[in-house]
């Protein structure tokens, strides 16, 4: 069994974080791998429900539970999480037990009427994924109407005096020329610009090649984050650009297992929401005793927050910003796990990039049973019941 770490008394708080706390700063739980919509980079290769899915009762206990290890909010996913019925009766019943709640949509249910509800809710923030700036560059990659049905809820949020809601934006090869369209997008409608990296895990295993930013593109999204990046959230994903220069502000850390997990639909929790694969499987809610328990006592998370060697890149002069990049983006691309990171901006993972080397297989897929589309041409129309609606396999009974 691995022996925590001793907390020194003194340790700074990135050192606090590093050797994990006692409940993570940011939790992310999807409520489903259900989704209406079949996004070619989708992180959790989401399409179709898990018949395992955790009922309303299992997901009331989580909440509970949550409440009682003081974790003030939960960033709620999928999947669509608003395609479960019991979608709303959730969110209200984490609010009443103290557990604020961000939750991420494609905007499908964001009506009118629910923005006008949830603006009047004071816990609750809302991320409308968007990841292009016009409908030519935003379908191609989530699908046909996605964008239409993201700019109708942001419309609605903003019509009915939802104040503050996010655009979360997966920055791509396609859209890194359209920051400043993103800006204007949120500043519209009164929004806050999120961008986020591009990890290849899920679906996104299967496009990264052809959708991550190109060496000179992340030279250009760093350019841009420090002339006119202050109000924009990052979720702290773009830490291994801090190696161009100056270092971006937040936590230049992998906050895997430390601060950061992951619990899916079933149940399981993982280090981070972009390592949904059984090497980062750290135990599950319903048959380990709780989320708590598997939060402290999981093998994987005390090996994860025991201090780290920094391998490969312990001797580059930006280790201490961009401390080798991010743990799933090298899994997930075959790369040495103490090594650099595949977009290492320095170019030090040049080599092992155009080495052998094999990727993982992934070991889970909801997506749509449809046959997947190249990236690169237009995504045909639904062709089978359960590509148009989530719920077309789901047995109430179930
Ligand atoms: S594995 Fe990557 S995405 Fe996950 S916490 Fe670490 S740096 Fe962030
Ligand atoms: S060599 Fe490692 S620490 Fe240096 S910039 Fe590349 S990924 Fe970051």
């Amino acid at each position: 069994m691995t022996i925590a770490p001793q907390r020194p008394y003194t340790a700074s708080l990135v050192d606090q974080f590093e050797l994990g706390l006692n409940a993570p700063i940011c939790l992310t739980w999807e409520l489903t791998y259900a989704c209406n919509l079949s996004c070619v980079h989708c992180l959790s290769a989401s399409g179709r429900r898990d018949p395992r899915e955790l009922t309303t009762e299992q997901c009331e206990a989580v909440i509970d539970e949550l409440q009682r290890m003081k974790v003030f909010y939960v960033n709620i996913g999928g999947g669509e999480p608003t395609v479960r019925p019991d979608f709303w009766h959730l969110l209200d019943y984490a609010v009443a037990h103290q557990v604020g709640v961000k939750f991420s949509t494609n905007g499908l249910r964001i009506t009118r009427e629910r923005a006008r509800q949830l603006a009047g809710n004071d816990y609750v923030d809302i991320q409308i994924s968007l990841d292009g700036a016009t409908a030519e560059v935003n379908d191609r990659v989530r699908g046909p109407g996605s964008f239409d049905m993201a700019m109708k809820a942001l419309g609605n949020l903003a019509a009915e005096g939802f104040r503050n809601a996010k655009i979360s934006v997966v920055m791509t090869r396609e859209n890194v020329d359209q920051l400043d369209e993103f800006q204007k997008i949120a500043d519209d409608h009164g929004a806050t610009l999120r961008i986020t990296r591009l990890r290849p895990s899920g679906r996104g295993a299967d496009v990264w090649d052809e959708l991550h930013p190109t060496h000179d593109q992340q030279r250009q999204l760093y350019d841009w984050l420090l002339a006119k990046g202050e109000r924009v959230l990052t979720g702290d994903s773009f830490f291994h650009l801090s190696a161009f220069g100056e270092s971006l502000p937040g936590l230049n850390l992998c906050g895997a297992g430390r601060v950061v997990c992951l619990i899916d639909p079933i149940g399981d929790v993982y280090a981070c929401p972009f390592a949904i694969h059984d090497e980062f499987l750290a135990g599950n809610v319903i048959r380990d005793g709780g989320f708590e328990s598997v939060w402290q006592n999981s093998e994987l998370f005390a090996e994860l927050r025991s201090p780290q060697s920094g391998g490969a890149c312990a001797s580059c002069q930006f280790f201490d910003s961009c401390r080798g990049g991010c743990m799933a983006a090298k899994f997930f691309t075959g790369l040495p796990m103490d090594g650099p990171d595949p977009e290492c901006v320095v170019g030090n993972s040049a080599a092992a990039l155009a080495g052998e080397r094999t990727a993982p297989a992934s070991s889970q897929d909801h997506s749509h049973r449809t046959k997947p589309v190249p990236v690169t041409l237009r995504l045909a129309p639904p062709v089978k019941d359960c590509a148009v609606n989530p719920l077309a396999d789901f047995d109430p009974r179930a």
